[in-house]
């Protein structure tokens, strides 16, 4: 049997015929399997969806209650029977509740990660490497110059601004679900106790994450706070407010942007950022190959991202390897670049 006949690349997403089911399908279908709650994962309007009780949580925040049919929370490690297949749940450290689907069916382990990073997270559990036949991979920084680095090490460099200029907010542009915990989470990490502000945007999904028993400290809503109590203070926003009137309420503002694409300066630049944020959701250049290596797998499908480079890093380290060209992914986090998710616009 071959992995196409367990899990085929339809326009709708991944499709498992064997198992009745699609991994975040793009379009509406009976029975999803969703990895985590990015809006172009997981969308509203599923027969049937199985995902984490947080990616589940965060849905309906999003969505209303009726975003699905029905739903059925599964927890890391539990193994579900889906008629001919076998789907289990594995962390894969890129967001609140996001997981890797391993599907075995016939012999033959295959997994899709989703979005994932191999790196440590406070605000998530951590990937967990799970060995397989056919590994299923992103590539949104799937080029070699993607290095994230040490994300305390920006932090630092956030701080020391702060210092330095005590007089000015410091505005950081960040994505809404699961970037902008993280970096309060590293905030405080680095010993920061001032309240930290948040535009409205946020404000549910942070709330959501401490009712998941992740302490941020003080946060307050930017609304409701004038001019001169923002001074010097720190600012999480999507990143699109940054250049909109919103803005105008600080004085003097440092814009700051937290997002691995702050590698390439002229991104920073583009965008008007003064200090970027070299902080990622997603594994670098050094963490998919390491990844892609350590789950033994020998084939390999890369979705979106920069699918060629890793294609061909695959092949030269003598694995089979396909792009997937599903369209629809990376309309929200760092996927696309520099967009904002739909419910950054409050
Ligand atoms: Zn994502
Ligand atoms: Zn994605």
């Amino acid at each position: 049997m071959r992995p196409e006949d367990i899990l085929l690349p339809t326009p709708a997403g991944l499709c498992c015929r064997l198992g009745g089911f699609h991994i975040d399908p793009t379009q509406p279908v009976d029975k999803a399997v969703i990895t985590h709650g990015h809006s172009d994962h997981a969308r509203a309007g599923h027969g049937a969806v199985l995902a984490t009780r947080e990616t589940l949580d965060l849905m309906r925040l999003r969505y209303g209650e009726n975003f699905a049919g029905s739903t059925q929370a599964v927890r890391y490690g539990e193994t579900v029977k889906l008629d001919g297949a076998a789907v289990t749940f594995h962390p894969a450290g890129h967001v609140l509740g996001s997981a890797q689907v391993e599907v075995i069916a016939n012999g033959l382990r295959i997994v899709a990660s989703g979005d994932y990073k191999n790196v440590a997270d406070p605000t998530c559990a951590p990937f967990e490497c799970v060995a397989c036949d056919v590994f299923i991979t992103e590539a949104t920084f799937g080029l070699p110059v993607f290095r994230h680095g040490d994300p305390q090490a920006e932090i630092a460099k956030l701080l020391h601004s702060v210092a330095l200029f005590p007089e000015r907010a410091h505005l950081v542009g960040a994505y809404s679900l699961g970037k902008t915990q993280r970096v309060i989470a590293l905030i405080r990490a680095a010993g920061y106790d001032k309240p930290i502000y948040l535009h409205g945007a946020m404000e549910r999904i942070t709330r959501y994450y401490e009712t998941r028993g992740i302490d941020f400290g003080r946060v307050e809503l930017v609304r409701g706070a004038n001019k001169a109590q923002l001074a010097g203070t720190i600012t999480l926003c999507p990143p699109a407010t940054l250049r909109e009137l919103w803005s105008r309420r600080f004085r003097d503002p440092v814009t700051c942007f937290a997002s691995g694409w702050m590698r390439v300066r002229a991104r920073a630049r583009q965008h008007l950022v003064e200090l970027p944020l070299v902080i990622s959701d997603h594994a670098d250049w050094d963490g998919l190959t390491a990844t892609i290596a350590a789950t033994g797998a020998s084939e390999v499908w890369v979705t979106h991202g920069q699918e060629e480079a890793l294609v061909h890093w695959s092949v030269t380290h003598g694995l089979r390897a396909r792009p997937l060209d599903i369209v629809g992914y990376g309309d929200e986090d760092e996927t696309n670049g520099l967009t904002d998710g739909p419910d950054t616009a409050s």
